[in-house]
Parts: C-alpha cells; sequence; structure tokens
C-alpha cells in the first residue's frame, strides 16, 4: 500500500474530535453574548454616574470621560478574570486585512518575587504594540515607527478561549503617532459618523424627528471550503497560497447540482454547531447555515447588525472557524478560490441603514410618507453606486477575487444594479410623470393611482447582479470570502452619504428659490426625477454573466475594470480624494496608504503564488514524471526484449516525456520571471507579476495538470481534487 492511498482512508475515517469541552447547549439564551462584556454586563458592575456617562459615549458619541477609565478598567478585569482571561490584548484590524493582537498578562510579576495583576483606565484606553510590521503605505517613516491602538467603546470587549485559557480582547482602532489612521476601523467609524450627519439632515428635512442617529446595518453571507487537514498539510500550495496552484477538475463536479442545500454531513454539522456556540457566547447573531453550490463548500450568515459591530463581528467569525475546524480534523479554506474549475467563495455584504429609533430607510413602507423616503434614499443609493463605480469596484480588487469576478460564477467585473422589475417600474413612472404640473398632485400620487403600490419584500432574485435590492436592503455580492468588509463597507457609508447630501442641498435649493412656493413633495419629486435621469443607465436588470452585457454596458458608458489592478488604479483619483477628504474619511496621504498597500498586497500574493508555483513543480511534479517516465521505458524496454510490441505503453511514455518537456520549459520561463524584479517601484512591480507571471504559471500548470491526468495515481505527489472535495 502506498501513503497516498492511506492518506485517503486516514482522512475518510479517522477524524477525531480533539477537543468536546465545549459542551452544546441547546438553550441559546443561556450561552449568547456570555463572553462579551456587553452593555448588561457593564450596567450590572458600574455604578449609575459610570455607567451613564459610558453610555453617552458609546451610544451618543461623547468623549469619553477619562475620569472613569479607571474604573471601567477594573470592572472590566473583573470580569475578564472570572471568566478564566489571564491576559489582555488590544484587537485591531491593520491593512493586511486580518487582526493583530499582542498579549499582555494582567499579572506582572514584581522583583519581590511575587505578581501584582495590573490593568488600569490606561491600558484599557490606549495600547503601543510595535507597529513596524504593520503595512503603512508609507504612513509611517521608520522614525516614528510606533503605532498605538485606542480603545473603541462602541464595540464590546470579548473573550477568546484556547485549550489552555482565555484573552480578554479590547477592540480596537489603530493610528500612527501622527494621528493618522493604519487600520480599517477608523475610516470605517468615520464613514458612519459621515452618514449619520446627512442622513440625520435629510431626515430632518422631511419632518423625521423621533431619533438620535442614523447608522447603516450590514448583515454578511459567508462562503467557505472544509477539507480534511490530512490533505491540506501535503498541499504546500494550499499552505503558502490558500488556493491549488495545480489540480484537474474531478469528473464529478457541482454538475448534478446535488450538493446545494443538500443534507449536511455529521462531520460538518458537529462542526457549525461546534462553532455557532462559540460564536453565540461571543453574541454574533448567526441565524443561516447551508451547503453551497461546490462540494465541499458552505454558506453561514449571522443577522445584521449595526456596521462596526457587524464588521467586528465577520473578522471574530473567520476566526472561529479556522480554529475550530481544526479540532475536526478539517481546515477551513477562505480564499476566494481554493480550486479552479470549481465555484468560489464570496461574501455577500448585505447593506441599509436605520435609525436609532428603529426605522429602516430602505424599507418601503404602507404610506405615500414612507414612501417618499424610501425612494429619496433608494435614489441616493442608485446615484452613489454610479458616481463611484470605481470605487465599488476597487474596494473588491484582490489577486483572490480576479479568479472569481467575471468567471460566471459570480459578478462580472462591471458595477451594475438590479432593482427587480416592480421597482424599476415605479422609477420609471416617476420619471415619465409630468412632474412640473403636479404642483398641486401631491406627491407624484404616491398612494394615489399613478404609481402602483411599492411591493414591500419584492421577491425578484437575480444571482448576476453585484449590486441586487433585496426587498429591504442592497446586497453587494462582489466582495471576496476572505476580505475584511471594513473597506467595503466605508466605501458603501461614504459614497451614500455624499449623494444623500447632493439630493438634499439640492431640495433645499429648490424650496429656496421660486420665493419659497415650491413644495417639500414637489421640489423632492423634481430631484428624485434628476437623479433618475442622471444616473439609471446603472440600473440592469438582465443577465450579467453574458456576453452581450460587456456590450451593452460599454455602449452605457459603465465601468468594466477587468483586473484588480485596473480598478486598484482608480483609488486616488482627484474625485476620490476630494470625496473622502470632504467626509473626513480619509485623507489625501491616507488614501494614497490605501492605493500602495493594496498594490503591494498584490504583488506579494502573485509574487508568492509564482514562487510556490514553480517550488512545487520543480520539487515535486517534475520528479514523480521522471519516475513514471523511467517505469514507463523499462517496461516497454522489457516487453519489446520479449518479443512484445508494447504499442500502447509507449503511446503514454512518449506523451509524458512530451508533457514533461512542455513542464521544463515553462519551469524555465517562470525561474526567469520570478526572479526579475519587476522595477523599482510597487506599481511597476505589480504589473509585472500581472502581466509577466501570471500568464507563466498559468503555463507550467496546463502541463502539470495535463500530466496529474495520466500519471499512475500513486506516483502522483499531492491529493487530487476528487480526494480534498468529497472525502469527509
Ligand atoms: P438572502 O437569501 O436574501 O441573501 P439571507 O438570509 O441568506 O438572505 O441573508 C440576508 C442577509 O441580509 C442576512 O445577514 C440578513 O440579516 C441581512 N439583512 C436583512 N435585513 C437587513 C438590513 N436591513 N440591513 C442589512 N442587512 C440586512
Ligand atoms: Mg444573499
Amino acid at each position: 500500500m502506498t501513503t497516498h492511498d492511506l492518506d485517503v482512508i486516514a482522512a475518510a475515517k479517522n477524524w477525531r474530535v480533539t477537543d468536546t469541552s465545549a459542551a452544546v447547549s441547546t438553550n441559546i439564551n443561556d450561552i449568547f453574548a456570555t463572553d462579551v462584556f456587553g452593555l448588561d454586563a457593564m450596567r450590572q458592575r458600574l455604578s449609575k454616574p459610570v455607567w451613564k456617562s459610558l453610555i453617552a459615549t458609546i451610544e451618543e458619541g461623547q468623549g469619553l470621560d477619562s475620569a472613569i477609565a479607571d474604573i471601567v478598567a477594573l470592572a472590566m478585569k473583573e470580569w475578564a478574570t472570572e471568566k478564566g482571561a489571564t491576559h489582555y490584548t488590544h484587537w485591531f484590524q491593520p491593512l493586511t486585512g486580518s487582526t493583530a493582537e499582542k498579549h499582555e498578562s494582567f499579572v506582572t510579576p514584581n522583583s519581590g518575587g511575587g505578581a501584582v495583576a495590573e490593568f488600569s483606565g490606561k491600558d484599557l484606553i490606549q495600547g503601543e504594540p510595535d507597529a513596524s510590521s504593520f503595512p503603512s503605505g508609507g504612513l509611517r517613516a521608520t522614525f516614528e515607527a510606533r503605532g498605538y491602538t485606542a480603545w473603541d467603546p462602541t464595540s464590546p470587549a470579548f473573550i477568546i478561549r484556547h485549550s489552555n485559557g482565555a484573552t480578554l480582547c479590547i477592540p480596537t482602532a489603530f493610528a500612527s503617532w501622527t494621528g493618522e489612521a493604519l487600520d480599517n476601523k477608523t475610516p470605517l467609524l468615520r464613514s458612519i459618523e459621515a452618514l449619520n450627519q446627512q442622513a440625520s439632515r435629510a431626515l430632518r428635512l422631511f419632518g423625521v424627528t423621533n431619533f438620535h442617529k442614523v447608522f447603516s446595518t450590514i448583515g454578511i453571507e459567508q462562503e467557505y471550503f472544509l477539507i480534511d487537514e490530512e490533505f491540506f498539510f501535503r498541499r504546500p500550495d494550499l499552505m503558502m497560497c490558500g488556493r491549488t496552484l495545480f489540480g484537474t477538475k474531478p469528473p464529478r463536479g457541482q454538475e448534478l447540482e446535488d450538493h446545494y442545500f443538500g443534507s449536511i454531513p455529521d462531520r460538518i454539522l458537529s462542526f457549525m454547531t461546534d462553532a455557532e456556540q462559540q460564536l453565540y457566547k461571543l453574541g454574533v447573531p448567526v441565524k443561516t447555515r447551508h451547503n453551497e453550490v461546490a462540494p465541499g463548500q458552505f454558506e453561514i450568515a449571522p443577522i445584521f447588525e449595526h456596521c462596526n459591530l457587524a464588521a467586528d463581528h465577520q473578522q471574530i467569525l473567520m476566526q472561529v472557524f479556522k480554529n475550530t475546524a481544526r479540532r475536526y480534523g478539517m481546515v477551513c479554506l477562505l480564499h476566494e478560490k481554493p480550486f479552479a474549475g470549481v465555484n468560489g467563495s464570496g461574501k455577500h455584504l448585505n447593506w441599509s441603514c436605520a435609525t436609532d429609533s428603529g426605522i429602516n430607510l430602505l424599507e418601503p413602507g404602507e404610506t405615500p410618507h414612507e414612501n417618499m423616503l424610501f425612494l429619496f434614499f433608494c435614489a441616493a443609493v442608485i446615484k452613489a453606486v454610479d458616481t463611484h463605480q470605481d470605487l465599488l469596484r476597487a474596494s473588491v480588487a484582490t489577486a483572490a477575487n480576479d479568479h472569481r469576478l467575471g468567471a460566471n460564477e459570480a459578478p462580472p467585473a462591471i458595477i451594475s444594479i438590479f432593482l427587480g422589475e416592480q421597482l424599476s417600474d415605479v422609477f420609471d413612472q416617476l420619471e415619465r410623470g409630468n412632474l412640473n404640473e403636479s404642483k398641486s398632485g401631491g406627491l407624484l400620487g404616491l398612494g394615489t393611482p399613478i404609481l402602483p403600490h411599492i411591493p414591500r419584500h419584492a421577491g425578484d432574485r437575480n444571482r448576476t447582479s453585484p449590486f441586487a435590492f433585496t426587498g429591504n436592503k442592497f446586497e453587494f455580492r462582489a466582495v471576496g470570502s476572505s476580505q475584511s468588509v471594513s473597506f467595503p463597507a466605508t466605501i458603501l457609508n461614504t459614497i451614500i452619504a455624499q449623494a444623500i447630501d447632493d439630493m438634499t442641498t439640492q431640495i433645499e435649493a429648490k424650496l429656496n428659490s421660486n420665493s419659497g412656493s415650491a413644495s417639500l413633495e414637489n421640489a423632492l419629486a423634481q430631484t428624485l426625477v434628476e437623479t433618475i435621469k442622471q444616473h439609471k443607465r446603472i440600473v440592469f436588470n438582465g443577465d450579467g454573466y453574458g456576453h452581450q452585457w460587456q456590450l451593452e454596458a460599454e455602449h452605457r458608458g459603465l465601468l468594466n475594470a477587468r483586473t484588480s489592478l485596473e480598478a486598484i488604479e482608480f483609488i486616488p483619483s482627484e474625485k476620490n480624494k476630494s470625496l473622502f477628504e470632504k467626509y473626513n474619511v480619509l485623507t489625501h496621504r491616507e488614501l494614497e496608504a490605501r492605493h500602495e498597500i493594496a498594490l503591494d498586497q498584490y504583488f506579494k500574493t502573485v509574487n508568492i503564488e509564482g514562487e510556490t508555483t514553480e517550488w512545487v513543480a520543480q520539487t515535486m511534479i517534475v520528479p514523480a514524471a521522471v519516475s513514471y517516465i523511467n517505469e514507463l521505458a523499462q517496461t516497454a524496454e522489457r516487453t519489446n526484449g520479449l518479443g512484445l510490441h508494447p504499442r500502447g505503453i509507449s503511446d503514454i511514455l512518449k506523451e509524458m516525456v512530451e508533457l514533461t518537456n512542455d513542464l521544463t520549459s515553462a519551469l524555465t520561463n517562470l525561474r526567469k520571471v520570478n526572479n526579475e524584479l519587476g522595477g523599482e517601484t510597487v506599481h511597476s512591480k505589480a504589473f509585472h507579476v500581472r502581466d509577466n507571471v501570471i500568464p507563466v504559471m498559468n503555463e507550467v500548470r496546463k502541463s502539470a495538470d495535463a500530466i496529474e491526468q495520466i500519471i499512475d495515481d500513486k506516483n502522483f505527489p499531492m491529493p487530487n481534487y476528487r480526494e480534498m472535495l468529497f472525502v469527509k
């Protein structure tokens, strides 16, 4: 028996749950948010004045009273140590897209040989991790290499458990000493504030006053793969790059469509239940789970929450998934395209905005007044998406997402909006209506027969659209599965704040002109019509996968940035600089830094893939091919010696030799382009790897995959797609 056979059997049979300490509770109420230092825990442990002061910070955004920091810190520490935490960390989101932590013990040894517990208000509010190794895009010169973390009291502290203890995690923002944002959270918080200001202003204009704040709500659907760890650790490409750089599609893929929503295997379900229980304890409101389209692919979706909290929860979710999978002998793959030719993974970002008094601004209502609000905010989203197609495209631009977008399984690289037939019809009618004459007709006859009733939760579905209205929210579907949602959400909040700002200003101008004779309804109606006329090109309800749409979109003048690098180049344009500056979301320097980091991440990703391709092909696949050639040659020779004519064997031999020649010459090219630096700037390096490395990697893969299809199975040095995707 070969080692290879053993792998498969072991993977299928030998998995064990290695840690059953997390007893499963069937009552969510008993466990929900028990590992979160949330409002309830705070209220119980803080005096009334301290609690009130903290609440003013959390709910009304007032500056934190530094006098109470020590008291809050003490309460937090007591709570955490009772929960078994020995360490605390400021938990932040550097521009790598993942999270970072640096643990400090609650207990500090003293010189007398004892130890004292320490965690002060200062430790809570501010930390100083060595920031020099996080990407800064030039924001941080070496002489100011330090960065600092600052407590975000609006996202509660939580406890992350491991086999031997627990750590208190304190969500923080991360900035340079000069005050520039080095993370994804800071601009997100700023964009939430920008949206709050503009949406509040619009609501007040419409006479809505029963609220304090407006914020965006997001709900995120996460797709992922699970494979047996036995296989993962035998695939250097998966380990190094998160995706397979070699491998042919199995004879049975998703063709039978038997996996999607199919029953979930026991091992997977056990994993899901365990992960969900942990997430409940962390206050993440997990709701939906199901099989996805590809074999081995699944999805999880929590219920939507306040944007900042949901973004933190998303990072926690990815971490919990990765850790928990290992307990079941599996590895959770979050990459956008772990397996070529098999459905990739996305992360649908559902977006809406709501008042703290509970009005969803994208919910079509029952009354004309509610519908007026709805049409206004809906039109603002349309305007924002059309005006800033480039930014939305750039917000999902990564080397990994390039394998997915436009590949007829995920939305195309063209940004457009699906409204559904009924809502499109409402806007069409609005546009056609002879509104200038409807002065006395009330609000465009909204609620009267001129306009059809706006359907609540219109049931249309269009899987091919990157940005779809789904009843009471918009769903941005181009986001990649491994991405942090913070940057895409920041973009959405900011561009929609701007559209609301512009439209509100237009309405105000109309009200102020005409010697104040225009009614609010008419001013709004005119503004809606102007907005729709100007931006309706972005609305597309048809098939986004078809070639026809590519042509049509070009005709409409829509942006089509096919590769991520093209999209990334739009980030620092004048339009975008002034947008982010105006709403205090990113300074010019901060925006340029993000452009640079995006280029750098692109370069590094492809560079690592190029070198891993070379390494695996050279040290694993070529030697395997040579052994097989040797075996075939010896057999052919011996058979010939016996006077037989091994035609079939000679044919395979010939093919193997030819493919191996192709492979080695492609490898020679790959080595050459891998060794070229591609110039001095991060910009030229990124384009070098896109234009020179990727095509040669593909050549290497082509020959290697052809070899995989004819080589003796036991000679192939890595587990194949069939095994990885189907053995559970
Ligand atoms: P669908 O099949 O329509 O995509 P799912 O239930 O799978 O529905 O996911 C929809 C996601 O959208 C969930 O995370 C849900 O909580 C979220 N969502 C629903 N309403 C809103 C809203 N008002 N704002 C943001 N997200 C929302
Ligand atoms: Mg969805």
